[in-house]
C-alpha cells in the first residue's frame, strides 16, 4: 500500500488578506478585520502585537496605526470557493473544513504529476509549492501547506510552516515530532478538556500520552481515546470530499440599533434568502430553522423550530423564521443583531414538479431561476420580497447588500 500523503491547505490571515487584496492601498499595512473584537489580522499587525481575539479598543491602543475594517462576507466566501476549486484541480479528494482550510488527499499522485522520484518523498514538496504558487497567482492569497501521512500530521506541519510556507512531517516521524506539541494545537482538545488536563499538569501531547488510553477514555469518553491517538500523531479520519456541513447560518448586526419593523423584516428575509441560496447550492435541505437576536443592551435570545419535512425554498424557510422572530422580539428595546441558522441538513430529494402548476407560482422553479440569475450576474441582480425595504437603507455591491459583521459559514 502506498504511504498516504495528505495536504492541509490553510489561507494565511484570511479575512485581513482578502481586505488587502481587494484594497491594494492596505498592502504592507497593519490591518485588522472585526467588530468589537479582532476576527483576523494581517501579519504586519501581528508583528506589532495585535492578535485575535483581542478587543479592538486594546488593539488600537497598542497599535495606533492599525487599519480596522469590517470585512465583506460575500467577497471572502468567493475567495474561499476559489481555494476549493483550485485544490480540486490538483487532487481528486478535497475536503473543506472551514472557509479558509481544506484537506487534499494527494496519495499516489506522484506519477500523475510526473515528478521525478529522487530521494525519499520529495515530490510532495514540489507538488505543494506548485499548488501554493497557483493559488497565489490566481487569487493573490498566501497559503501555508502542511504535508503529512494523516490529518493531524498535516495540520501540525502547517502550523509550523506558517505563514506562507510548506511544512513536511516525514513519514515515521509523527510521534517524535508531536511530543512537545501544546494541547491547544491538538485537534479535539477544546478549552474544557484543556482546563481539566491543566489541573493534572498536562499541557503537551507527550504528557497526554503518558496518561494512557484507558484513563483518557474514562475522563473524556470516545473523544479521550481519539485524543490519545492524535497525541501519538495517528489519525484514522480520511479526507471526505462531500461531507455535509452541520449548519449554514447568516447573521448581521445593524449599523445602528433599530426597531424599524420594515428594516428588520427586510434584513431577516435577506439573511434567510442567503442561507437558503447556500443550502441549495450544496443540494441540501434543512429540517430545523433557528433565529437569533441580540438587543442593543446586550441581552440575547434564540429559538428554533423543526419543520414537518426538510425545506430548501425561501418562502417556506422565511415563514418559519418570521414566526420565530415574532415570538422572540418581545422587549421594547432596539435590536443590535439578527441571524438565521439552518440545521438538520440532509441531501435534498428532488421535488416532484407539478406540471399543472403555473411556473410563475411554483416556488421551486422560481427559486431555481433566481439562483441561476444570481450565479451569473451576482446576488444583487435580483432583490426580492421584504428585502426590497433594504434598498433605501443599505449600500449594495455586485455581491449583494453590504452587511455589517456578517458571520462566515459555508
Ligand atoms: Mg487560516
Amino acid at each position: 500500500m502506498k504511504t498516504p500523503v495528505l495536504f492541509h491547505v490553510d489561507i494565511d490571515a484570511f479575512l485581513a488578506s482578502v481586505e488587502q487584496i481587494v484594497h491594494p492601498e492596505l498592502r504592507g499595512k497593519p490591518v485588522a478585520v472585526g467588530d468589537g473584537v479582532v476576527a483576523s489580522c494581517s501579519y504586519e499587525a501581528r508583528a506589532l502585537g495585535v492578535c485575535s481575539p483581542m478587543r479592538l479598543s486594546e488593539a488600537r491602543r497598542i497599535c495606533p496605526q492599525l487599519v480596522v475594517r469590517k470585512g465583506h462576507a460575500q467577497v471572502s466566501r468567493r475567495f474561499a470557493q476559489d481555494l476549493v476549486r483550485i485544490c480540486g484541480d490538483h487532487s481528486p479528494t478535497v475536503e473543506r473544513v472551514s472557509l479558509d482550510e481544506v484537506y487534499c488527499d494527494m496519495t499516489g499522485l506522484d506519477r500523475h504529476y510526473g515528478f521525478r522520484r529522487e530521494g525519499a518523498g520529495c515530490w510532495p514538496l514540489e507538488a505543494a509549492e506548485h499548488l501554493r504558487g497557483e493559488i497565489r497567482g490566481e487569487t493573490g492569497l498566501s497559503v501555508t501547506i502542511g504535508i503529512g501521512t494523516n490529518r493531524v500530521a498535516a495540520r501540525t506541519a502547517a502550523r509550523w510552516a506558517k505563514p506562507g510556507g510548506v511544512g513536511y512531517l516525514l513519514p515515521g516521524r509523527e510521534a517524535r515530532a508531536l511530543r512537545d506539541l501544546p494541547l491547544e494545537d491538538l485537534p479535539g482538545a477544546g478549552p474544557a478538556v484543556r482546563a481539566e488536563l491543566a489541573d493534572l499538569r498536562i499541557g503537551t501531547a507527550g504528557e497526554l500520552r503518558a496518561l494512557g488510553k484507558p484513563v483518557l477514555r474514562a475522563l473524556f469518553g470516545e473523544n479521550g481515546a481519539l485524543l490519545h491517538e492524535r497525541a501519538w500523531g495517528r489519525d484514522a479520519r480520511s479526507v471526505e470530499p462531500d461531507r455535509t456541513p452541520g449548519s449554514i447560518s447568516r447573521e448581521t448586526s445593524f449599523e445602528k440599533a433599530t426597531d424599524d419593523p420594515d428594516h428588520i423584516e427586510g434584513t431577516l428575509y435577506y439573511l434567510t434568502e442567503r442561507a437558503a441560496h447556500a443550502l441549495r447550492s450544496e443540494a441540501l435541505a434543512a429540517r430545523t430553522v433557528g433565529v437569533r437576536i441580540r438587543y442593543a443592551d446586550g441581552v440575547g435570545a434564540e429559538r428554533r423550530a423543526t419543520l414537518p419535512s426538510p425545506a430548501a425554498l425561501d418562502p417556506e424557510l422565511f415563514r418559519v423564521a418570521r414566526e420565530l422572530f415574532q415570538a422572540l422580539f418581545v422587549r421594547r428595546s432596539r435590536l443590535h443583531l439578527v441571524g438565521v441558522t439552518l440545521t438538520g441538513l440532509a441531501p435534498s430529494t428532488a421535488r416532484q414538479m407539478d406540471l399543472f402548476l403555473d411556473a410563475r407560482r411554483d416556488p421551486a422553479r422560481l427559486c431555481g431561476g433566481v439562483d441561476r440569475i444570481r450565479e451569473r450576474y451576482g446576488f444583487s441582480a435580483l432583490v426580492a420580497g421584504p428585502s426590497l425595504f433594504l434598498l433605501s437603507d443599505l449600500p449594495q455591491d455586485p455581491h449583494g447588500f453590504v452587511l455589517r459583521t456578517p458571520s462566515l459559514t459555508l
